[in-house]
């Protein structure tokens, strides 16, 4: 349903992916794993084209783009690729000046031209979904980082992408915060939601992860079922960052 092909990106001299290839099944859950600077998020980015390849192919359900150098995309083509993922940072990114259900429907009402009450309706069962349905009237600011996570998630899944994208999503969060976002992870994955996450914590991946690509300056060292690449990892570059966080 989501596929990447040989996706190479560079900034100047520098090439972050270097031919990476990976199928996205729907309604499993991936975890980009590995150490900082590997090209997680990079990879995470040319899925939803905030970054653009410098080669490769990207296929989300019907739509395919192609990247070569010199060679330029439609930006219309772009946004109708990028407008079926859905992204979630580590830093939340909520709109400050916006209550908790406001966030929700911003992109339903101004991107979609959703009726105002209809994108509310949407908006109070994604955060009903979330845990957040008693906030709904709040400001960011007045909330635990926790709670925002979970607002950002609920925005990410109000216009039904085909597949949510997460950024680090527990990283800026304390232990007891960040399980709240799990738990939330958790029950997208078992209701079939389609996810990309990447993530150091591989507590985090062990629990909510079908499969696990491991990527090490900008290649993927290993890729597979989650049990396999956790319990028996076949290359030791593998085997020794696990060691390392276990
Ligand atoms: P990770 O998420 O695994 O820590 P990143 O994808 O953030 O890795 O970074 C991979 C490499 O790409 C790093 O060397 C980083 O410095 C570089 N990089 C990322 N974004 C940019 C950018 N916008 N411009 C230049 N270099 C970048
Ligand atoms: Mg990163």
């Amino acid at each position: 349903m989501i596929g990447l092909s040989h996706i190479v990106k560079q900034f100047g001299d520098n090439t972050v992916l270097k031919d990476v290839s990976v199928e996205i099944r729907e309604g499993s859950v991936t975890a980009l794993v590995g150490p900082s600077g590997g090209g997680k998020s990079t990879l995470l980015r040319c899925i939803n084209l905030l970054e653009i390849p410098t080669s490769g192919t990207v296929r989300i359900g019907d739509d395919t783009l192609e990247f070569r150098p010199g060679h330029r995309v439609a930006t219309k083509a772009i946004q109708q690729l990028r407008r079926q993922t859905g992204m979630v940072f580590q830093n939340f990114q909520l709109f400050p000046h916006r209550t908790a259900v406001e966030n929700v429907m911003e992109g339903l009402v101004t991107v979609l031209k959703w009726p105002e009450a209809k994108a509310r309706e949407r908006a109070m069962a994604l955060l009903d979904k979330v845990g957040m349905a008693h906030k709904v009237d709040a400001w960011p600011a007045t909330l635990s980082g926790g709670q925002q996570q979970r607002v950002a998630i609920a925005r990410a899944l109000a216009p039904s992408p085909k597949v949510l994208l997460c950024d680090e999503p527990t990283s800026a969060l304390d232990p007891e915060l960040a399980q709240e976002v799990v738990d939330v992870l958790g029950q997208l994955a078992r209701e079939g939601t389609t996810m990309v996450i990447a993530t150091h914590d591989l507590r985090l991946a062990s629990k909510i992860a079908h499969e696990v690509l491991f990527l090490e300056a900008g290649s993927v060292v290993e890729k597979g079922p989650a049990n396999e690449v956790f319990g028996n990892p076949k290359h030791e570059r593998t085997r020794r960052f696990i060691a390392t966080i276990t």
